[in-house]
């Protein structure tokens, strides 16, 4: 089983990761964790690359989407489909739905090409199931803070494009509820961990079933 877990910054992801891993494992399911940009070695080089450019430069929307790709075609192939083959689960902080996200609103990549890069990449390894974390950013913004330095040029950025990403990710999970579940990410992380594993249990019981 895949699981991509997805949102904008201070979410949560990755306290919700380790909480779902935890459990899993708890039932004896062998269980990767991973995150996007990244997972191999050659993709965090590439995550460098695109989120920490020169300061008197930086990339192109487009530059930046086929970058978010090429790492996750490395992903992919070196660690995601090897684990899912082998009957692991894995769960991935991000994955291409923060591509949809990300590369339209910093520059306006248009949907429909993002769409195809990431059909060519992906192919059919599409997540089982998309936990997408929404809370205002007043919500997040202590725990953001509290993750230091690391994210100074994400505190930079004006809060309306905080508020764009959240709505562009409460849009694409509305476009596809087969997939994508929006969790309130401004309860307590106990809350926020029982809600997500309410989905994760729906999924052990659909696997269960076929
Ligand atoms: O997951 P995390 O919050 O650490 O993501 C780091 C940053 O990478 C995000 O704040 C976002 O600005 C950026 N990002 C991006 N495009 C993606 C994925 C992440 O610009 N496809």
């Amino acid at each position: 089983r895949f699981i991509t877990l997805e949102g904008g910054e201070g979410v949560g992801k990755s306290t919700l990761q380790m909480a779902l891993a935890e459990r899993l494992r708890g039932m004896g399911i062998d269980v990767v964790t991973t995150r996007e940009p990244g997972g191999t070695p050659l993709a965090e080089r590439i995550r460098e690359l695109a989120l920490r450019p020169p300061e008197n430069d930086g990339w192109s929307s487009m530059s930046e989407a086929l970058l978010m790709n090429a790492a996750r075609s490395d992903h992919l192939d070196k660690l995601i489909r090897p684990a899912l083959t082998n009957g692991k689960w894995v769960i991935s902080d991000r994955f291409s739905d923060s591509t949809l996200v990300y590369q339209s609103v910093k520059g306006g990549v248009a949907k429909d090409i993002l769409l195809k890069i990431e059909a060519a990449v992906i192919a059919d390894t599409r997540p089982d199931l998309t936990l997408v974390l929404d809370a205002p950013k007043s919500a997040t913004d202590a725990r953001r803070t509290s993750r230091g330095a690391q994210t100074d040029a994400f505190e930079a950025r004006p809060s309306t494009f905080h508020e764009a990403v959240r709505s562009a990710f409460q849009t694409l999970a509305q476009s596809d509820p087969a997939r994508c579940r929006l969790i309130d990410a401004g309860q307590t992380a106990e809350q926020v961990a029982e809600g997500a594993w309410q989905e994760i249990k729906a999924l052990l019981s659909a696997q269960r079933a076929s």
